[in-house]
């Protein structure tokens, strides 16, 4: 029987060759009909048999004829009538029946096809570093503006010669409609500069041989790739990383690393099946996996923690590199300390001459700076940790309909902000840390281009409640907008019911460092009742002093001091616990005595309350106790400390210390955990082994945190629990607290596509907002 029906299609299906794959299966399957992009994703119009077109969804779904990049989320099929005399199937354009969703997608690692064709002597592209498809190559890096066309991209500057045009043209190709499409004779080239910007190679071949070379001789490298420039130096060459890490002045911080297989990274980190599908999938992220023991990885790429950060080659350039001898480099980003990653050519040559030897360059122009994406796995899942690279622009779709465009302004650390429009929420790139001044200037542009990129006009302003918030005054700023304040830990909360498309309530749990909260006090450790609407806290981390504001987030002394003075009350003195602070250096080369001095006056700013604030923060506890277990006393980056605890922790151990949940009336449930510290320190006593501490103070937590959980099922009967917050990013604990609250019967969902770190903040305030105000009449056109 002869039909035509409609099918709509959502899901990654534009930008990413699915009209011209639905044309060719259309085409060989006899069916008539068109194709075109609209404002949710792609609609199809087929007419022909049945049994045709049940094999055409069945292809379309699955099988060699869709295309690498597409994901289709759903699929509707219905009948409408049939249309008369037509005989062909065509790709309309998109804009005769209404806006796409999005022209812009994420950059793409290089595909197998054009490895293979970079490897073939008898391909015209044989050897060429800019190789791409239309399934691979970069795009959100070289768009300057929309449509997404290549007179908007940074390739404007290439004239494509014939034979690229006739592939671009041709819907039958690989590359049609590939933007960036480039061949040895029409496309971008590659150049290796000296640190005075002077050639010192000529010709591909020459330029990476040399290349090689220098990285072969431990020297450092500063390579162009698709999102900026990496910082590369031989990885197994223990003074060469040490070099970069003093001229890059990084003095602690893991680096990644890059191979061109995966049997090379498995020399040196454990890699199993889900790790193996990251590492190889489109979106090329670093992948934070176990060390191997007695890995030759030199020590101080990742000192400290027992994971290594590694990505597969993603630039056709990184894999002719590779060929020329090299085993495993060092890829960390091309800037100076926190600064914003560099990508242009006269950028690098200026900031960077101190700290490579050599450059390697090309003149196809980056547009917009986007960092390697981070990912590890908790509950055998894959989880942003930075979401970049691969990652962004792609949307977030939403159940709420926008009425008004929103912009969230997101946090001040970690940065991202976010854009709603319609149903999707839309996630910028890491920015960084808007304190450094260069960061906050690249935030202001990044929010102007992406809003461009996707058409935004926002009416609705999210921010954090923090009135000392970068974000948050810039947001104040936007003229003729309605402002909406989210509280930081709500937005975590929020985060995740977005990303899993719930509405609330759920009971949230928040493990965080520090935010901003309703009462003036910083929280941190959260147990909020909460939907997009509204929330309710219905528990915390018993409240403690901090000395010091900014400076007791970096040492541990601080939140130590009073938490052991909250723990042992009039019985806490340094006398008396003169022992345990010895074990901690307060600095290099400090004298005791000055130590003891320093405690002194912090001691007596506690018991006066000078320059005190109240703090329910989490991440400062384990700062402290890891403090107590002589693994340091300064974070030199976020979480440092609480990262080497957490790699300290034992497997296989059971026990936790005691805690105390607190129920007063008329106030939340307080979360005391000075029993645990009497009982940890007990054990240090005792001489204890301090990985057998760690894993017991993780697992206390967990326990402490299940049982916040039980108390607030109890209390509302909801049995959804939503886990957000950076304190999360330790598997240790996100691991086993998830594997409790399963047991319990609680239904758990956690941050996936987003960090649960306060990369992830922009999209909660974003979705709120939507809810927000979505559901005030008052608003409505
Ligand atoms: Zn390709
Ligand atoms: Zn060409």
């Amino acid at each position: 029987m002869i039909k035509r029906q409609i099918i709509s299609v959502t899901g990654r299906v534009q930008g990413v060759g699915f009209r011209p794959a639905v044309y060719r299966i259309a085409r060989s399957l006899g069916l008539s009909g068109v194709v075109y992009n609209d404002t949710k994703g792609v609609t199809i119009e087929l007419q022909g048999p049945q049994e045709q077109i049940a094999e055409f969804l069945a292809r379309l779904q699955s099988g060699p004829d869709k295309p690498p990049l597409v994901e289709i989320k759903s699929c509707l099929v219905s009948d409408i009538p049939l249309v008369e005399g037509e005989d062909q199937f065509t790709i309309m354009p998109s804009d005769s029946r209404g806006q796409p969703l999005s022209q812009v997608t994420a950059d793409m690692a290089v595909c197998r096809d054009c490895l293979a064709e970079m490897a073939d002597k008898k391909d015209f592209r044989y050897g060429y570093p800019f190789i791409n498809c239309t399934n691979c190559g970069p795009r959100y890096s070289i768009v300057r503006n929309i449509p997404y066309d290549r007179p908007n991209t940074t390739m404007s500057a290439f004239k494509m010669c014939e034979q690229c045009a006739a592939q671009y043209a041709d819907v039958a190709d690989r590359r049609f409609h590939a933007q960036p499409v480039a061949c040895p004779a029409c496309g971008p080239k590659v150049q290796l500069l000296d640190n005075n910007g002077r050639a010192i190679a000529a010709g591909t071949e020459q330029v990476i041989a040399e290349a090689a070379r220098f990285l072969r001789a431990g020297k450092i490298v500063a390579i162009k790739g698709i999102g900026g420039f990496h910082l590369a130096v031989d990885a197994l060459n223990e003074p060469a990383v040490r070099r970069l890490r003093e001229r890059k002045r990084r003095d602690h911080k893991p680096f990644a690393m890059m191979a061109d297989s995966i049997e090379t990274i498995k020399k040196y980190a454990i890699v199993d099946e889900q790790a193996e599908r990251l590492l190889r999938s489109p979106q090329s992220p670093i992948v934070l996996l176990l060390k191997k023991a007695n890995a030759a990885i030199a020590p101080s790429v990742a000192e400290g923690v027992n994971t290594y950060g590694f990505m597969l080659c993603y630039a056709p350039l990184h894999y002719l590199l590779f060929a020329n001898g090299i085993e495993v480099l060092v890829a960390t980003s091309g800037n100076l300390s926190d600064e914003p990653l560099i990508c242009r050519n006269e950028a690098a040559l200026e900031r960077l001459a101190d700290v490579a030897d050599a450059f390697v360059m090309h003149d196809r122009q980056i547009h917009r700076q986007v960092d390697d994406s981070i990912v590890h796995l908790v509950d055998d899942e894959p989880v942003l940790l930075r979401r970049a690279r691969g990652y962004v622009p792609t949307p977030i779709f939403t159940e709420l309909l926008c009425r008004h465009d929103i912009f969230a302004a997101g946090s001040d650390l970690k940065n991202t902000f976010c854009f709603a429009k319609d149903s999707q929420l839309i996630c910028s790139e890491h920015i960084g840390d808007l304190e450094d001044a260069q960061v906050y200037h690249h935030y202001i542009a990044s929010v102007a281009h992406l809003g461009k990129l996707f058409e935004v006009r926002p009416e609705v302003v999210a921010c954090d409640l923090h009135p000392a918030y970068l974000s948050s005054s810039y947001a104040h700023s936007i003229p003729n907008v309605r402002i909406v304040e989210v509280q930081h830990h709500w937005a975590h909360v929020a985060s995740v019911l977005a990303e899993h498309e719930l509405q609330g309530p759920v009971i949230g749990l928040v493990c965080d460092g520090t935010g901003y909260g309703t009462d003036g006090a910083i929280w941190g450790c959260e147990c909020l009742i909460a939907s997009l609407e509204k929330f309710e806290r219905f528990g915390h981390l018993a409240y403690y002093d901090l000395a010091g504001g900014d400076k007791a987030s970096k040492e541990a002394t601080r939140p130590l001091l009073s938490l052991l003075r909250k723990a042992y009350g009039r019985e806490f003195t340094l006398h008396k616990f003169d022992w345990l602070l010895k074990r901690i250096d307060d600095e290099p080369n400090n004298k005791s005595e000055i130590a003891n001095r320093k405690s002194q006056i912090l001691l007596e700013q506690l018991e006066k309350g000078i320059n005190c604030v109240r703090t329910s923060s989490l991440g400062r506890v384990f700062d402290a106790v890891a403090a107590m277990l002589g693994l340091g006393c300064y974070n030199h980056f976020d979480a440092q400390l609480p990262m080497i605890l957490e790699s300290v922790a034992a497997e296989g151990v059971e026990q936790y210390y005691d805690f105390e949940l607190i129920s007063r009336a008329d106030e939340p449930l307080q979360l005391d955990l000075s029993v645990m510290f009497k009982q940890l320190i007990a054990d240090l006593h005792r001489g204890q082994d301090r990985s057998v501490i760690s894993a017991k103070f993780h697992s206390s937590l967990a326990a402490a945190l299940l049982a916040m959980a039980k108390a607030a099922r109890d209390s509302t009967k909801l049995n959804d629990v939503a886990l957000s917050g950076g304190v999360f990013c330790n598997r240790y604990l996100a691991n086993r607290l998830i594997k409790l609250l399963k047991k319990a019967g609680f239904c758990v969902s956690f941050n996936r596509n987003v960090p649960s770190n306060d990369g992830g903040i922009s999209l909660g305030q974003a979705a709120v907002a939507a809810r927000l105000v979505g559901g005030e009449p008052s608003l409505l056109p």
